[in-house]
């Protein structure tokens, strides 16, 4: 039998600074290499200790383990979309096109509608957590999703397009406590282009 395989933290699709002015690469750094790195360790030690235990014939407590699995995995799964649905601004386009542009239309009646949706859903997520744009395939619409943590809240089977990482350690040493003023800099680096390859994947 193969080896199983464990989650792996990706690279980067652009430089640790290419995002700056809207987020710097001290914080870009922390994010990714210690924060993010930490959910792919984190998931891939239980999947250790699950495999460990079924070895030995061991029991483990199943509430616990896969509540924190959830966790871990969730964390690395969003912060693997959250960087690649950002690009540098210099070559992020202002507003969606497509798809995606059609189908935001249709929902929120314009891209202004939806941008203050998304806004005020990221703004207002509890304690540490995400605001995500999903699509529902059972009505073809897409949803806006205000996950906490990075597991509470989440739509089964609703596919990711785009989210934006609303813990603090995501905007703290760049805007304090001001999450806002970290979401107005957000929509400056949203690759649509990629949001909307993501869509076209769905409903081709
Ligand atoms: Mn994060």
């Amino acid at each position: 039998m193969s080896e199983k395989k464990l989650y792996t933290l990706p690279e980067l699709p652009y430089a640790y600074n290419a995002l700056e002015p809207f987020i710097s690469e001290a914080q870009l750094r922390l994010h990714h290499d210690k924060h993010h790195a930490a959910y792919v360790n984190g998931a891939n030690a239980i999947l250790d200790r699950l495999d460990k235990a079924r070895q030995v014939g061991s029991d483990l407590d199943m509430k616990a383990t896969l509540k924190e699995l959830s966790f871990q995995a969730g964390g690395h799964v969003l912060h693997s979309l959250f960087w690649s649905n950002l690009a540098p601004a210099a070559k992020a386009a202002k507003e969606p096109s497509g798809a995606l542009a059609d189908v935001l239309k249709k929902e929120f009646g314009s891209f202004e509608r939806f941008k203050k949706e998304f806004t005020a859903a990221a703004a207002s997520t509890e304690g540490s957590g995400w605001a995500a744009l999903a699509w529902c395939g059972m009505t073809g619409r897409p949803m806006i999703m205000q996950i906490e943590k990075h597991n509470v809240n989440v739509y089964p089977m609703f596919r990711i397009l785009m989210v934006v990482d609303v813990w603090e350690h995501a905007y703290y040493l760049d805007y304090k406590n001001e999450r806002p003023k970290f979401l107005e800099a957000f929509w400056n680096i949203v690759d649509w282009d990629e949001v909307n390859r993501r869509l076209e994947a769905i409903i081709k």
